[in-house]
C-alpha cells in the first residue's frame, strides 16, 4: 500500500495505473461504516484509493474541525488490511493552494434545507473537496454512505451538473449492534450520551412501523410521533426531522411514494444525524 501526500505524486500515480479505479473519500477515525464502503469498492476495482483528508471547509467556525477525532497511524493499519493499493492524505495547503477560489456548489432545494440549514456552507465544502479529489484521483467510481443521504444526492447532483466521468454508488448504513449508526462522532459521547444515543434509531424505527406496518401517510402525523419520542429523551435536542421525498429531499405531506425520514439530533454536544427509507403500502 502507498501512501500519497501530494497531488503531483497522486497524478503520477494514476498515470502509472492501468483498470478502473475507485475511491472511497473518508475524513479518517475508520470505522466499519467506512470499511464497507472500502470492501465493496476492493471488488470493484482494479486499483482503489482511499482518501484520508479532514476537510476543513466542511466545518463552520463554531464547529468540530479541530477536535474531530484523528487516528492516523490506526486508519493506515485497517486500510492496508482490507488490500487498499494508495491512501491518499494530503495536507489542507496541498487540496486548498494560497489564492484558493474554485467552489463548486450545488444551488437549489436540494441544498437549501436540512444540513443546508443548519450547518450554512458545509455542503458547498463538501462539494468543493469531492470535485478536487475527483479532478486529482480521476476515479471511474467513487463510493458514499447512505449515513449522509443529503450529502450523497447532493454529490450525484454534482456530478451531473459538472458532467464528471464519475459513476457515484451509494451503500447501507453499518449499525453498532443496538441500532446506533456508526459515526465517528460516536467517539466524543459519555457513557450516559451513548445509552442516550439510541433514542435515535428508535425513532427511524417508530416512522418505518408506522408507515410500513400500520400505512400511515400523514407525513406531520410521522414528524409529530418521532418529534414527541425524542423529546421524551432529555439529553436529546432537535435540529430536524424530516420525511422527505427518497430521491429529491424534497419535504413531504403525504407519503404517497418511496421516502426517508432524516433526523438530525444533538446529544449533547454531538451533533448526530440517521435517516431510514419508508416505503408507503400500495393502497
Ligand atoms: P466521513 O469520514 O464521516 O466523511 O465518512 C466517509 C464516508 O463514509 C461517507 O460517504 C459516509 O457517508 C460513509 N459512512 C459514514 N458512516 C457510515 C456508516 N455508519 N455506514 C456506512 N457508511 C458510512
Amino acid at each position: 500500500m502507498k501512501l500519497i501526500t501530494t497531488a503531483a505524486e497522486m497524478e503520477a500515480e494514476w498515470a502509472a495505473m492501468k483498470g478502473r479505479v475507485g475511491l472511497v473519500p473518508t475524513m479518517g477515525a475508520l470505522h466499519e461504516g467506512h470499511l464497507s464502503l472500502v470492501r465493496r469498492a476492493r471488488r470493484d476495482a482494479e486499483h482503489l484509493v482511499v482518501s484520508v483528508f479532514v476537510n476543513p471547509t466542511q466545518f463552520g467556525p463554531q464547529e468540530d474541525f479541530a477536535a474531530y477525532p484523528r487516528d492516523p497511524d490506526r486508519d493506515l493499519l485497517l486500510l492496508e488490511a482490507e488490500g487498499v493499493d494508495v491512501v491518499f492524505a494530503p495536507t489542507a495547503e496541498e487540496i486548498y493552494p494560497p489564492g484558493f477560489d474554485q467552489w463548486v456548489e450545488v444551488r437549489g432545494l436540494l441544498t437549501e434545507r436540512l444540513e443546508g440549514e443548519f450547518r450554512p456552507g458545509h455542503l458547498r465544502g463538501v462539494t468543493t473537496v469531492v470535485a478536487r479529489l475527483f479532478c486529482i484521483i480521476r476515479p471511474q467510481r467513487a463510493y458514499f454512505g447512505e449515513k449522509d443521504a443529503q450529502q450523497l444526492r447532493v454529490v450525484r447532483r454534482m456530478v451531473e451538473e459538472q458532467r464528471l466521468p464519475v459513476e457515484v454508488i451509494g451503500l447501507p448504513t453499518v449499525r453498532e449492534p443496538d441500532g446506533l449508526a456508526m459515526s465517528s462522532r460516536n467517539a466524543y459521547l459519555s457513557a450516559e450520551e451513548r445509552k442516550a444515543a439510541l433514542v435515535l434509531p428508535r425513532a427511524l424505527e417508530l416512522a418505518r412501523r408506522m408507515v410500513e406496518d400500520e400505512g400511515v401517510r400523514d407525513a406531520a402525523a410521522v414528524r409529530r410521533a418521532v418529534e414527541e419520542l425524542i423529546r421524551r429523551e432529555p439529553r436529546a435536542c432537535i435540529d430536524y426531522v424530516a420525511v422527505a421525498d427518497y430521491e429529491t429531499l424534497e419535504e413531504l405531506a403525504e407519503i404517497d411514494r418511496p421516502a426517508l425520514l432524516l433526523l438530525a439530533v444533538r446529544i449533547g454536544a454531538t451533533r448526530l444525524i440517521d435517516n431510514a427509507a419508508l416505503t408507503p403500502r400500495s393502497p
